[in-house]
């Protein structure tokens, strides 16, 4: 049987809105495996080297763009670069898992280009307040740097209609099971049983 390209889910939406939580929960699913990003951003104290981020300098950031190693990369808060290194998609490939992408919504919107089969599910924050309130909570940011940050929700609201599925993120309970039923459904997909279908048929002699 020939390998079938992994399926590629997308995590995005809005800053603020609350899409680590998710991922978390569609990576309970087996058969799943995160894509490990890579950042200029320096760790936050709770964060440790190639578990959510692999934190490298703008050096190294810039020649991995020059070698052509992202499948996309974007600048987040006119700051920090974040990018999905291609190399995921081969290690999705060979372990034949379905792969997690956590990325911002500029990211997003170059993957689905890139790659039109894979599947980018919008997480939506329920309000502005909430948003606001989420920032807020993790008290590292100056006042500008939350007016900055809310600006960009706004901004990457507008872009929800790029998305194949939305996932309103006010019930923690709900919007996790969405999420993973969007997983399990996008598995069906006909594009993505179309081969197994025929070997199928081939044990009814074709
Ligand atoms: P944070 O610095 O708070 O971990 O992440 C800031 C933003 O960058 C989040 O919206 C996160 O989803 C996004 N992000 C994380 N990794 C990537 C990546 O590889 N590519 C892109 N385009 N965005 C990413």
């Amino acid at each position: 049987m020939s390998a079938v390209a992994p399926l590629v889910l997308i995590v995005s939406g809005p800053s603020g809105s609350g899409k680590s939580t998710l991922v978390q929960k569609i990576l309970e699913l087996p058969g799943t495996m995160l894509s490990v990003s890579c950042t200029t951003r320096p760790p936050r104290k709770t964060e440790s080297a190639g578990k959510w981020y692999n934190f490298i300098s703008q050096a190294e950031f810039q020649q991995m763009v020059e070698r052509g190693e992202f499948l996309e990369y974007a600048q987040v808060f006119g700051k920090n670069w974040y990018g999905t290194p291609k190399t995921w998609l081969d290690r999705a490939l060979e372990q034949q898992k379905d792969l997690v992408l956590e990325i911002d919504v500029a990211g997003a919107l170059q993957v689905k280009q890139k790659l039109p089969n894979a599947v980018a599910i919008f997480v939506v924050p329920p309000s502005r307040t909430d948003v606001e309130q989420r920032i807020r909570a993790r008290g590292q940011d100056s006042e500008d740097e939350i007016r900055r940050r809310l600006e960009r929700s706004r901004q990457e609201m507008l872009k929800y209609s790029s998305y194949d599925f939305a996932v309103i993120n006010d019930d923690l309970e709900r919007a996790g099971r969405e999420v993973q039923a969007i997983a399990l459904a996008s598995r069906c997909l006909m594009s993505r049983k179309e081969d197994r279908i025929r070997e199928i048929l081939k044990s009814f002699g074709g």
